[in-house]
């Protein structure tokens, strides 16, 4: 078995018809390297930079930053890794940290992430430093959190070039670049993307984040979280724009969200054109051998035909699809 789990590992994540998809992992803290080994991932698509400061008692400083992020890098080796900026406030509400003085009632759309940085700037100006010098002779992959609107990514880039600038003013070794990406989970963002698309590096899309805003339904609510599936016609169809227009851009996209983990989410992913999933480490061996079943081509043209006419529940036509061929 071990063997067989060995040789697994060595195989490449490439369809039937020889898609090569780019399988990721999500990740937080250090011991996470340890998976990206253990599962022979391509690289780390998601670093979540607010687990250090949601495990930590004290506000983590910029130092201790730093040394997390190098070690970060140094344990992924030559395989990417993106550093998401600190998604804070809002329901990851951080003890030594009262970042506003009113309760929120609904926190998951409220001073999170990308709008508390850009206004409590010391915080993601200390990140940034910290980003910037632990990746001194690397590729330095950053993405940004609830993006809603194109000028939040200005000036967060902004924010990251003024750091850069003042980094080598000083004569220290820089990145030997740094790419800037964004996250989709605000739908807002989509209506938009083409104004940004010109400007970005990278897109990953969060679909925890995005399905909770598209339906309207709090994804934390026991309630609702058998009502709203990630396999419904208005999602899939969402996804598809988003990733067409990325794809007519140039713009690499990714899905980060826990929607890629599972082996028939996954599935339609690819049906939509992804070919980048950032998920949980425990779903690589699995996702990876449907990959490895798959005929992404014909599922790309049944899919459309599909989602031009759903039939309900969406969600049984892709499992009968899939028992059909093989998957
Ligand atoms: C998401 O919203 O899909 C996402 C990946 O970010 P998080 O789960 O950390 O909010
Ligand atoms: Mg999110």
């Amino acid at each position: 078995r071990r063997a067989a789990f060995a040789a697994a590992k060595q195989d490449p994540a490439m369809t039937q018809d020889g898609v090569r998809i780019a399988l990721m992992i999500n990740a937080g803290l250090r011991d996470d390297l340890a998976a990206l080994d253990l599962t022979g991932a391509d690289g780390i698509g998601l670093f979540r930079t607010e687990f250090q400061f949601l495990v930590s008692a004290t506000l983590p400083q910029r130092e201790r930053q730093q040394r997390l992020y190098r070690e970060v890098l140094e344990g992924a080796g030559t395989r990417p890794v993106v550093f998401r900026t600190v998604d804070i406030g809002g329901d990851k509400a951080l003890p030594y940290m009262r970042p506003h003085d009113a309760e929120e009632e609904n926190p998951a759309m409220g001073w999170r992430a990308i709008r508390v940085a850009l206004e409590r700037d010391g915080l993601m100006k200390a990140q940034a430093r910290a980003l910037i010098e632990a990746a001194a002779g690397r590729t330095l992959n950053v993405m940004f959190p609830m993006v809603s609107e194109p000028w939040e990514f200005d000036e967060a880039r902004a924010l990251f070039e003024a750091q850069r600038g003042w980094i080598a003013s000083r004569g220290r070794q820089l990145p030997h670049a740094i790419r800037y990406g964004t996250m989709l989970e605000v739908p807002a963002l989509a209506e938009v993307l083409d104004l940004l698309l010109p400007r970005l590096d990278f897109l990953s899309i969060g679909t925890n984040d995005l399905t909770q805003f598209l339906f309207a339904a709090d994804r934390s609510n026991p309630k609702l979280a058998e009502r709203y599936d990630w396999l419904s016609p208005a999602i899939l169809r969402f996804l598809k724009r988003v990733t067409v227009q990325s794809h007519a851009a140039d713009v690499p996209v990714a899905v980060c969200g826990e929607m890629g983990g599972r082996t028939l989410e996954a599935m339609a992913l690819i049906g939509l054109g992804i070919e980048r999933l950032s998920i949980t480490p425990a779903a690589i061996g699995p996702v990876k051998a449907m990959i490895r079943s798959l005929d992404a081509g014909k599922l790309r043209t049944d899919m459309a035909a599909l989602l031009a006419a759903p039939p309900h529940p969406f969600r049984d036509a892709l499992s009968d699809w899939a028992a059909a061929h093989g998957v």
